[in-house]
């Protein structure tokens, strides 16, 4: 099937009747996946969002129920959001980020309802990534540019059209009711010549990564890392795979909600006990659990790691520290001290 790209803006507008609709929309310098109102906000020429979508299933501020206090006790009302939606145009690495986080929220441990009701009513539509960036290495964390994993529909581009492939049947059957037309095989065989020439040209050695890390904890390297760091969290609230959060009340009188927020294990009050002890005083500490986690912890929890490698903590760390140059010291490929 195919969508030509004129016929796309019109396309959205369809969806939106019955669904909320999510797409990367231009701000300034800019790509940010919000929920539009008309299909010509979307914009697909972009490499990859400066936020991941992921707020839209796990919002960075999203009310969990409200309370009443009467003269009977306290009345909750639940804040789940069951609406409908789609996430047009998200990137592989995302699609795969979203698989990550679902042990997260729904383990032998916990369930997350709110998250779990969202992505249950969530729709994943992809855009295979033709010109990957510079500091992408999806295909060192087990991902790529093409990669349908976690998708409904993948999308290709191939000029003035867009090569529509379901990969899962709630994707099928959203394609079947669009009324889109059939591909030629010259436009298979563009999409194929467009897979074939996209190149994710960074490597990032993870091979034995995780032993190192189950050995490494004191090694002096993690003195290192942090030097220039300056706590400000860019890179876990633009990470795909991030999900600490904070849960705070938000009372008036004796009324009033109890709210999850985004939080980060980069600022020092993360981890502040009542007692005023803090077990990751420094940066050091901070930066070690930041690595540690995503490579060794999440690896021992749910066998996979916290990583997909779209480089956002890369392109948007104020002071240039590199999640790669990290992995490459810890591998010993960079380390000075070697
Ligand atoms: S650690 Fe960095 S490169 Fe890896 S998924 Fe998070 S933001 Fe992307
Ligand atoms: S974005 Fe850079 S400076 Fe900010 S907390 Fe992360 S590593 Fe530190």
């Amino acid at each position: 099937m195919i969508i030509a790209k004129n016929d796309l803006p019109g396309l959205l507008d369809k969806l939106m009747s019955e669904y909320e609709v999510y797409a990367p929309v231009k701000e300034g310098a800019y790509s940010l996946y919000k929920k539009i109102k008309s299909g010509s906000e979307a914009c697909f020429g972009y490499v990859n969002s400066k936020i991941p979508p992921k707020g839209v299933l796990f919002p960075q501020s999203e009310k969990l129920f409200c309370y009443n206090m009467t003269g009977e006790g306290a009345k909750l009302e639940e804040c789940i959001d069951s609406g409908k939606k789609v996430v047009f145009g998200i990137r592989p690495c995302d699609a795969k980020s979203l698989l990550l986080l679902d042990n997260v929220f729904n383990n032998d441990k916990f369930r997350d309802p709110y998250y779990l009701t969202r992505r249950e009513n969530t729709l994943l539509v992809g855009m295979a990534c033709l010109e990957p960036a510079g500091t992408c290495f999806c295909t060192s964390m087990g991902t790529g540019p093409f990669d349908k994993a976690g998708l409904d529909i993948m999308l290709t581009d191939i000029g003035d059209a867009y090569l529509v492939e379901p990969v899962s049947e709630k994707g099928g059957a959203l394609a079947a009711g669009l009324g889109l037309s059939a591909a030629g095989e010259e436009q298979k065989a563009a999409a194929a010549k467009a897979r074939d020439s996209a190149e994710v040209a960074c490597r990032v050695n993870i091979e034995g990564l995780k032993a190192r890390l189950d050995a490494n904890f004191y090694d002096p390297i993690w003195e290192r890392f942090h030097e220039k760091c300056l706590g400000c969290a860019a890179c876990t609230y633009s990470c795909p795979t991030c999900h600490c959060f904070d849960i705070v009340d938000e009372a008036v009188d004796c009324n009033g909600c109890r709210v999850r927020n985004w939080d980060s294990c980069m600022f020092p009050l993360f981890t502040l006990h009542g007692s005023g002890h803090n077990p990751r005083p420094g940066g050091k500490e901070r930066m070690r659990q930041r690595v540690m986690h995503k490579f060794k912890y999440f690896v021992d929890n749910f066998n996979a790691t916290a990583c997909v490698g779209c480089g956002r903590c890369i392109k948007n760390c104020p002071v240039n520290l590199d999640i790669r140059e990290i992995l490459a010291d810890i591998q010993g490929e960079g380390r000075s001290d070697k």
